[in-house]
């Protein structure tokens, strides 16, 4: 639970964030911050919480030191935040259950999400299983194909999922249907949104909810070494993951590491690296760095990992990049494939895709004579195992 309730619009000296809503969403944006507000200052919603994510999440997650992996790469210590061993294997679940909680309390016993990959959509619809909400996930058809298992476990969770035909059918598309679908029906509706993304107050929202990892992760280090690590590091694609780890260490006089997809090119397209690649622009609700075309068009993007597909990063996470505190780097699709052979090999365990981004960028950490990092292990890659075979040629 956050230790001050601000509430920022804005970020940085980019002025990044705020409300570009439409007028219909107005309302309902304004009703969620007072509710936010009065939620983080109740000790009776805090308790809940933290009650959930003890016996429904499993939190806190462990710490799992990498001795194999360290000693391959030259660190003295590699710690990995095992967000993986979440329920339903990944971040997403913190905050897609705590914006259920405050849904709940608005009075809200409807639940409307987007999903790209699935696990968003997968971790709301176990949230809204467990407190009893109705689910509405909306995903696009070209996403529902590729996702297809976690098209049928948000169905098992009881979840009607909605495909969206328009554009090229994915993560894109599926935010702004339903955001729409939000605007027809907010008195009985909240919408869950999966990143650290969207108007305000949704970027700080839901990096609230999700610095219970860095949190964790910060007073495990030390108590397990006595020690803060030299670096930290996590993938970034909205940035929830990546804020929740790094956002508690702000302070701290260690170097932090957001890593972007690299995808399989430098040219516009062929990647999702919006801080070397991109310009301040505006899409979903807010202004940040954003992958677009001369005139302004957002472009595509390309990545091997779904989940660190999107034209922008969260306005947050690029305030911090523009203003020096955290260094963004890039990995390539390769490298990130390379990445989770690494940890599968030397510790048995099998990272998601976009964690390993994370992952791949640890020789280069070691190279530039880092000798102790903590690595946020977004997710499992139990998901992935048909593009690992593929790739892989297992
Ligand atoms: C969704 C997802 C991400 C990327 O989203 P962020 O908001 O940037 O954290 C990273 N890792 C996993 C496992 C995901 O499911």
């Amino acid at each position: 639970m956050p230790s001050t309730f601000e509430l920022p619009t804005r970020f940085g000296t980019a002025g990044y964030g705020g409300c570009y809503a439409p007028e219909t969403l107005m309302m309902p944006l304004m009703e969620l911050e007072a509710a936010l507000r009065a939620a983080l200052a109740d000790p009776t919603f805090e308790a809940e919480l933290k009650t959930e994510l003890r016996v429904f999440v499993g939190r806190p997650t462990p710490l799992t030191p990498a001795p194999r992996l360290a000693a391959a790469l030259g660190f003295r210590q590699v710690l990995l935040k095992r967000e993986d061993l979440s329920h339903t294997g990944a971040h997403k679940i913190n905050n897609a259950l705590a914006q259920a909680l405050l849904a709940r309390r608005m009075g809200k016993a409807e639940i409307i999400a987007e999903t790209g990959a699935g696990q968003h959509g997968v971790a709301t619809a176990a949230a809204c299983a467990r407190l009893g909400l109705k689910c509405t996930v909306y995903m696009g058809v070209t996403d529902m194909a590729r996702q297809a298992p976690n098209v049928a476990r948000m169905r098992l969770f009881g979840a009607e999922v909605v495909g969206v035909e328009a554009g090229q059918g994915t993560l894109k598309e599926a935010v702004n249907e339903a955001l729409r679908a939000w605007a027809g029906r907010c008195d009985a509706a909240h919408y869950i949104l999966g990143s650290a993304l969207g108007p305000h107050p949704f970027p700080t929202l839901v990096r609230t909810f999700q610095t219970v990892i860095g949190e964790e992760a910060r007073r495990q280090a030390l108590d397990l070494t006595g020690n803060l690590p030299e670096a930290v590091i996590a993938c970034a694609g909205g940035g929830s993951n990546g804020l929740g780890l790094l956002v508690p260490f702000l302070k701290d006089p260690l170097r932090r590491i957001a890593v972007e997809a690299g995808g399989h090119g430098e040219g516009l397209g062929e990647h999702a690296a919006r801080v070397s690649g991109g310009r301040a622009g505006v899409l979903h609700g807010c202004k940040t760095l954003l992958l677009q075309d001369e005139e302004g068009r957002t472009a595509e993007t390309a990545s091997i990992s779904a989940g660190l597909d999107y034209p922008a990063l969260g306005p947050e996470l690029a305030a911090l990049a523009s203003d020096h505190m955290v260094e963004v780097w890039r990995a390539s699709d390769e490298e990130a494939l390379l990445g989770a052979q690494h940890l599968c090999q030397l510790e048995g365990i099998l990272p998601a895709l976009e964690s390993s981004h994370a992952l791949a960028m640890l020789p280069r950490l070691a190279q530039e004579g880092i000798g102790t990092v903590l690595l946020g292990l977004s997710g499992r890659g139990d998901k992935d195992l048909a593009t690992y075979q593929a790739r892989l040629g297992i």
